[in-house]
């Protein structure tokens, strides 16, 4: 048996707004409209120029407010490695000009590929605003192969995931190619694949073999090109015994320009962990239509930041209604929200209960998780996490915080995994974590996520 590719194009990217979970620009008379006194908003954050890997750049924020107060800008970086922060203060002129630049040196200039950057304003009266961009940071070198999982964003040098499917696993990748250059570059439709066992080159290759894409291909200049390869690998494959023993592999592709020079990128692929969540709201009738799908807007967000992790998770959309609800739909100290999880965890299914309810009050915390880890069974006091749906009315319409309420139920769940609080900058188990603290950490966070027993292969 032997594992067969297959290859396509994906849709091309705008190099300055480059991740599925940016935030819009704000249109700034509509912003200005909105405003209410003494507050902020942030319309947009854009490099104010190309931004090239290992150069210092600067990061242009525009923002209106309703008085010039001073205030602190903060960059939260997702690049490559350990997430950093930049800070500016801002002044009266900066709010004369509409928009502040801030400055990253020689020391925080970043390599190729994806960069998020989460900005948070502060102003001295107290009002905030929050913006989040990604962009692809292009190579200087001039040309970079760069690989990540497929169909997912990601920052961070995770891992390509290989799912089991039937008697095989799939293995799916993504192709970045950038280009630093100001004239486009062909490249040949082939390429070539190599998966080992240990590094590459170094280890012991596993298989290999040469694969095409369908479409001819052309880097643009000063921008990128993306593509995907799908491996099937059947049972009796060397790379299927490798992954069924839960052991990581290495996958080199290697492609040639229409000049003859070579470009390469490696990743760790790795079997896909999995969990499940039953998201219930508590008190269904008083969850709006708009309230409803920004719930599931939330989840989807809570599903990205672990799949950014290597673990994905499956929704159970479940409700109590009104009636039966009574007092849970206000959850007004930690007892109550136990008497919750006793008394409507479950029917059994191997999935953490999310109770969304209408309002947590009194009690300190707005979200809360029965135990860390919690445990592995529909029973008692501790089975189940509780978040306040965390929502705001705008033009008579009520919203959930579709942001934070991502980042609450993700935190929450972290608990119920395991997670104990740290305080690694823009890490999702902040003791106070914030709509842009979404990061978990390889180790021990990982690890230890996928040790819970309501975790398993995808
Ligand atoms: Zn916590």
């Amino acid at each position: 048996m032997e594992t067969t590719s297959s290859a396509g194009q994906s849709p091309v990217r705008p190099v300055n707004r480059y991740g599925p979970l940016d935030t819009p620009p704000i249109d700034a008379e509509e912003a200005r409209r909105g405003l209410g006194a003494g507050r902020v908003a942030i319309l947009d954050v854009q490099p104010a120029e190309r931004l090239m890997s290992d150069r210092p750049f600067r990061l242009r924020v525009a923002f209106v407010s309703d008085t010039p107060d001073e205030g602190v800008l903060s960059v939260l970086v997702f690049w490559d490695g350990t997430p950093f922060v930049v800070e500016k203060r801002i002044a009266a002129a900066d709010h004369d000009r509409g928009h502040a630049d801030v400055e990253f040196g020689a020391e925080q200039s970043l390599p190729p590929g994806p960069a998020t950057f989460a900005v948070g304003l502060i102003t001295e009266s107290g009002s905030q605003a929050d913006f989040t961009v990604s962009v692809a940071v292009l190579p200087s070198n001039p040309f970079d192969l760069r690989l990540s999982p497929r169909d997912n964003f990601v920052t961070g040098t995770f891992s390509a995931r290989a799912v089991r499917s039937g008697n095989a696993y799939q293995t799916n990748l993504t192709v970045t190619l950038s280009n630093g250059d100001a004239s486009a570059v062909p490249m040949r439709q082939e390429f070539k694949w190599e998966f080992w066992d240990g590094p590459i080159g170094g280890g012991t290759l596993v298989e290999q073999g040469n694969g095409r894409f369908p479409d001819p291909i052309t880097v643009p200049a000063h921008g990128t090109w993306d593509g995907w390869i799908a491996f099937n690998s059947p049972a009796g494959t060397g790379i299927f015994g490798k992954l069924d023993a839960k052991e990581d592999l290495a996958v080199q592709i290697t492609m040639t320009r229409q000049d003859g020079g070579t470009a390469a990128g490696q990743i760790t692929v790795r079997t896909m962990f999995s969990f499940g969540l039953n998201i219930t709201r508590v008190g269904a009738e008083s969850f709006t239509a708009e309230e409803y799908t920004d719930l599931y807007l939330a989840v989807d967000r809570t599903r990205v930041i672990y799949e950014r992790r290597d673990v994905t998770l499956a929704v159970d959309r479940r409700f109590i209604s009104n009636a039966q609800a009574g007092g849970f739909t206000v959850i007004t100290s930690e007892s109550e929200a136990r008497d919750l999880f006793e008394q409507w965890s479950g029917p059994d299914n191997g999935f953490i209960d999310v109770f969304v309810v209408p309002s947590i009050s009194g009690t300190g915390f707005d979200g809360l998780a029965g135990a860390i880890p919690g445990p592995t069974s529909h029973n008692g006091r501790e089975s189940g996490v509780v978040v306040d749906r965390s929502g705001y009315t705008s033009g008579g319409v009520r919203h959930l915080n579709v942001p934070y309420l991502g980042m609450l139920i993700g935190h929450e769940v972290g608990h119920y995994l395991g997670l104990v609080h740290v305080t690694e900058p823009g890490n999702l188990m902040l003791s106070s974590s914030t709509a842009n603290d979404t990061n978990l950490n390889y180790d021990p966070q990982y690890r230890t996520l996928i040790r819970h027993g309501w975790v398993r292969i995808a």
